[in-house]
């Protein structure tokens, strides 16, 4: 008994093992076929200016067309390329697609009205080398102002190597890039640190934005780090608003720009350009 019940329990851990390394290899074997067939597509969600109501941009959020399984989020398979050395090449891929369709907005675009192309970018990008320099020759190539790109980084990872991260962001803001630190509250970056980034706004985590209506102490950070942003002199963008209630609150606290569902969630190019006509 005890030998088959062992035996069972084996048998169980091999085919738990068996699915996750099958699993694994699947989603290596496809994702490689996805970057060399380019099943990918940018969606864009709008940004919204609170205190005027008027569309400022739009973040780039990344979606995978798989054959079989359909449209695939980037929280499914982004970590596992940053595992599997896959994501400097899905990186440059999603940079290229990002700097194509912001010369497909340019028609669409008002000539007095800036509208800024917000774009992720991943750790192991981040920190590649020259990575600053390669962004800024992307953008001559394609005879892009810089000022319409902003790069968002996440706290998380630019404490990996400070001193370069402080570097990069430099260069990119000489050249005229914005640059936004996505997720924020959720990292450990010191406070002393960010004091001397040179960073255009703090995006706050939609986790504090979610809770804020219902915790006092999701309130209070939203509230301290607007304060500390402002004292700073970055403005500060609340991400994964969902109701009007959420966005009168952010208002009232002196956010300056959000984005969520309650506007619009994350949009194929075309779907986006029509949001755009209608909200001018
Ligand atoms: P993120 O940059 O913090 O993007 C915000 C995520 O929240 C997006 O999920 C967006 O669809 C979702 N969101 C926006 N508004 C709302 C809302 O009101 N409610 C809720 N529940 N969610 C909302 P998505 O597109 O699945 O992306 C997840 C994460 O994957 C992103 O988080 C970002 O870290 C990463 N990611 C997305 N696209 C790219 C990309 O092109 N490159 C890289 N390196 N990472 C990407
Ligand atoms: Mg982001
Ligand atoms: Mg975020
Ligand atoms: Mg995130």
């Amino acid at each position: 008994e005890i030998k088959s019940r062992g035996r069972n329990g084996v048998m169980v851990y091999n085919t738990l093992f068996t699915d996750k390394v099958l699993k694994r290899s699947a989603l290596m074997s496809d994702l490689n076929l996805a970057i060399t067939q380019d099943q990918f597509e940018m969606y864009y969600q709008p940004i919204v200016c609170l205190k005027t109501d008027t569309l400022l941009g739009a973040e780039a959020l990344l979606r995978w067309h798989h054959p079989t399984r359909g449209t695939v989020a980037p929280g499914e398979f982004i970590a596992f390329a940053e595992e599997n050395n896959l994501i400097l090449e899905l990186s440059a891929l999603v940079f290229e697609k990002c700097l194509e369709d912001a010369l497909r907005f340019g028609p669409h675009l008002h000539k007095n009205k800036p509208f800024t192309l917000a774009i992720n970018v991943s750790s192991q990008e981040f920190f590649s080398e020259d990575y600053a320099q390669k962004v800024t020759a992307k953008l001559e190539d394609f005879a892009i102002a810089p000022s319409m790109i902003e790069l968002e980084i996440t706290e998380t990872y630019l404490m990996r190597n400070p001193h370069v991260a402080v570097e990069t962001i430099g260069y990119l803001r000489k050249s005229g890039l914005h640059i936004a630190l996505d997720d924020f509250g959720t990292g450990y970056s010191s406070l002393n640190y960010l004091k001397n980034l040179p960073i255009d706004k703090l995006k706050i985590d939609q986790s504090f934005v979610r809770a804020c209506l219902e915790s006092h102490e999701d309130m209070a950070i939203v509230e301290a780090i607007v304060t500390m942003a402002k004292i700073f002199g970055m403005k500060v963008h609340a991400e994964g608003v969902e109701t009007k209630e959420q966005a009168a609150v952010l208002k009232n606290l002196g956010c300056d720009v959000c984005q969520g569902y309650y506007y619009a969630k994350p949009l194929p190019f075309e779907a986006f350009i029509t949001y755009m006509k209608e909200s001018l």
